[in-house]
């Protein structure tokens, strides 16, 4: 069957995009299992799981299949599966103690945002003042994940998420700082480390006294990690590598002359203007010119032990600027970020240590690609911050400004703005803690909703920070306010970390490999009908059901506060259109289906619209079961939430599924661009001819 040959082929493509499978672990603090994660509701997995009687062979067959089954929603909703366990009821991971320290942290680091740093002198001056940067180190704000015997405060996710939404309140130069340090720049080592390299670098990183950097982007390497050209070469003693960036670097878009560190002879001399050459090796980096300790990927040759065979694989190094040889470019100008530190760095016969390996050698795309995972909802949680603080400057604006004899607050136009904004803030700060709650209880399947929380996250907050200028009208125009400073910073979230396209395609990829996995099984099952009985018998069902339009039988009704039932049918289904068309399009296009993006971008955004309304419906949930004092707007914002997104989801399938004119719509769009492309910009001359 071809789609039994599907998945791998996924699986590459997903390589190529830089985005592949990672399984991390949690990090500092797991909560014990028990009646407190389920205050209200029990997952139906889990129900099966334990109704199982596990002495038979079948009953442990059945066992180790539910297992093996991912306990991750967004993998669930791509096989019309409602995976409720990682979702419901809305996480609370925190004991006791953990929320009482949160809460002591809490408040000094909001007044030292409010009263010490000053975002907009950090953005003028380009760079973080030394005070703050001081501030933060004696905070403890650069080590806030790294265990507390090794000098760090020792947050889990969760709490990390708090303290970061508390930074992306305020000022989003300083979030990337930090960000830049802790949750890429040395989150390998936290990850991947060795005893040795932990008590070695972590103790200075935790306390500032050294500043980390992530090197992984190239000149030719950006969303196609994979591709990278730095190597580092074993030395014949076998006791370092010799790292070296890319031996060809062909910069098509920036021919001027620029700051180069290196001759084209690669022999080190005095900085020069030059132009781009094969051995100037150069990424751009946060913290570049500010870091002590990279974590860079290199190719390295691999020996396979069975074939003998030598191959080109990732390796991930931690490299100390003092090893020699590693330099870096002048502050790069941005359009915002301005605070944080961007340059270039390069790495020209630097003298590695094999004991700086970080993981396995040849392991290092994996490492990569763990740390970025991990550090998602990182990101999210800062943006919820700042579309917090932005909403707060939105309605006093409203609130106060005077138009047509009325304040503003009171026209449609301007409260459809302000409840959207709402929404879109409640959206990406239930992810946020969603999937940092997850992390924390030890998920290992939290890619998609990950990838999901970004993309969402950098998005609402463009939207929400668009609209406040257009509350505030000239005024939102003005720097005076800094939303304009906000709009620049926000600018870059869509792009690094994974650009949101290829987030989408990640999204929608990962999420058909699991189903065509799915596919692939019914491809054995219709070879050996008597054997797997219960995998067809179940297929024709859920076919019979919905040809006869008699949806799954599915229903959250199980899992939801009853007052959000109608939102909770409205999701289920939506995501029975989903999965309906999920499924259509992978028997259609099997393994081609990398290749449609046109069809991968509307599932992306469909899978988006489905995790964001099962967020709400928990956290909304859990909040109308515990009587909190905001349950009912929270309703008010799920239910809000939840028609309209059921309604996205229920176009775009329905246009995906039988839509001649989308079909043509796609045509239209290659054949459009092909003729832009073509022509070297737009085809069309101005109507007055000349
Ligand atoms: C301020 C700043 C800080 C940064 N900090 C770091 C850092 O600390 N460490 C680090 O390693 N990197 C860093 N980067 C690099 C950043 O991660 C990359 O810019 C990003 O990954 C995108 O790569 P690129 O710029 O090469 O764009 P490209 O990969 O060239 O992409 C260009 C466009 O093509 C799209 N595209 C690419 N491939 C496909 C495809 N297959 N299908 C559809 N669309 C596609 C992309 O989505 C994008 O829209 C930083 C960049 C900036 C601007």
């Amino acid at each position: 069957m071809q789609a039994a040959r599907m998945a791998p082929s996924v699986g590459r493509q997903l390589q190529r995009l830089g985005v592949g499978s990672s399984r991390p672990r949690a990090l500092v603090w797991q909560p014990p299992p028990g009646p407190a994660r389920r205050p209200y509701a029990s997952g139906a997995a889990q129900a099966v799981l334990e109704k199982s009687n596990s002495s038979s062979p079948e009953a442990s067959t059945r066992e180790k299949q539910a297992k093996a089954e991912s306990k991750s929603f967004a993998v669930g909703m791509f096989k019309g599966q409602l995976t409720t366990d990682q979702v419901f009821p809305y996480p609370s991971v925190l004991n006791e103690e953990q929320t009482q320290f949160l809460k002591e942290l809490v408040g000094p680091v909001s007044r030292f945002f409010e009263e010490v740093n000053d975002p907009a002198k950090n953005d003028m001056m380009e760079k973080v003042e030394e005070t703050t940067m001081q501030g933060l180190k004696e905070l403890g704000a650069f080590g806030l994940q790294v265990p507390s015997e090794l000098g760090g405060v020792g947050l889990c996710n969760t709490q990390y998420a708090r303290l970061v939404e508390i930074v992306g309140t305020h000022d989003l130069g300083v979030g990337i700082t930090l960000g830049a340090h802790q949750s890429i720049g040395f989150k390998g080592i936290l990850l991947f480390g060795t005893k040795a390299q932990k008590e070695k670098y972590l103790p200075k990183l935790a306390s500032g006294e050294t500043i980390a950097a992530f090197c992984l982007t190239e000149p030719s390497s950006g969303s196609d990690a994979a591709s990278i050209r730095t190597s580092a070469v074993p030395s014949p003693c076998g006791k370092y590598y010799t790292l070296n960036g890319s031996k060809i670097w062909i910069r098509q878009s920036s021919p001027a002359p620029r700051l180069c560190l290196f001759s084209t002879s690669s022999q080190f001399q005095a900085p020069l203007l030059c132009p781009p050459h094969p051995d100037c090796p150069s990424f751009f980096h946060s913290n570049g010119g500010l870091a002590d300790v990279f974590t860079v990927f290199a190719k390295t040759p691999v020996t396979d032990a069975a074939t003998g065979a030598v191959k080109e694989k990732i390796t991930a190094f931690v490299v100390e600027r003092s090893f020699g040889g590693v330099t870096h470019g002048p502050p790069e100008k941005k359009m915002g970020i301005k605070a944080s530190n961007t340059a270039e760095v390069y790495f020209d016969g630097v003298r590695v240590p094999s004991e700086n390996v970080l993981g396995k050698v040849g392991g290092g795309f994996k490492v990569a690609m763990h740390i970025l995972n991990n550090g998602r909802f990182g990101m999210a949680a800062a943006l919820a911050g700042t579309m917090r603080g932005i909403i707060a400057k939105a309605v006093d604006h409203a609130a106060n400004r005077t138009q047509f004899g009325e304040k503003i607050h009171n026209f449609g136009l301007i409260q459809e703005k302000l409840a959207r904004m709402a929404m879109l803030q409640y959206v990406t700060e239930s992810m946020a803690y969603m999937v940092s709650a997850n992390m924390d209880q030890g998920a290992t399947d939290f890619q998609i909703e990950a990838a999901i929380s970004k993309i969402f996250g950098s998005e609402a907050a463009w939207k929400v920070t668009d609209e406040c200028i257009q509350i505030m009208g000239g005024m939102g125009f003005m720097k005076e306010p800094g939303v304009e400073r906000v709009l620049r910073d926000l600018r870059i979230f869509r792009i690094f970390e994974g650009t949101n396209d290829i987030l989408r395609l990640f999204v929608a990829l990962q999420g058909c490999m699991d189903k065509g996995k799915e596919l692939s099984g019914l491809g054995s099952a219709l070879k050996n009908p008597f054997g797997n009985a219960g995998l067809l018998l179940g297929e024709a069902g859920k076919q019979l059901r919905r040809r006869a339009g008699l949806g799954s039988g599915l229903s959250l009704s199980a899992v939801i506060h009853q007052e959000l039932n109608r939102s909770g049918e409205l999701t289920v289904k939506a995501l029975e259109q989903f999965a309906a068309v999920v499924e259509a399009k992978l028997i259609k296009h099997k393994k081609g289906i990398v290749n449609e993006q046109f069809v991968l971008q509307r599932l992306a955004d469909s899978a988006i619209d489905l995790y964001a309304m099962v967020v709400v419906l928990s956290r909304a949930s859990r909040s109308l079961s515990e009587g909190h004092p905001t349950a009912q707007h929270e309703k008010m914002l799920c239910d809000s939430w939840c028609i309209e997104a059921a309604a996205r989801v229920r176009e775009n399938m329905a246009a995906l599924q039988s839509d001649p004119q989308q079909q043509e719509l796609f045509r239209n769009f290659k054949s459009i661009s092909t003729a832009l492309v073509e022509r070297g910009g737009m085809v069309t001359s101005n109507p007055l001819g000349f």
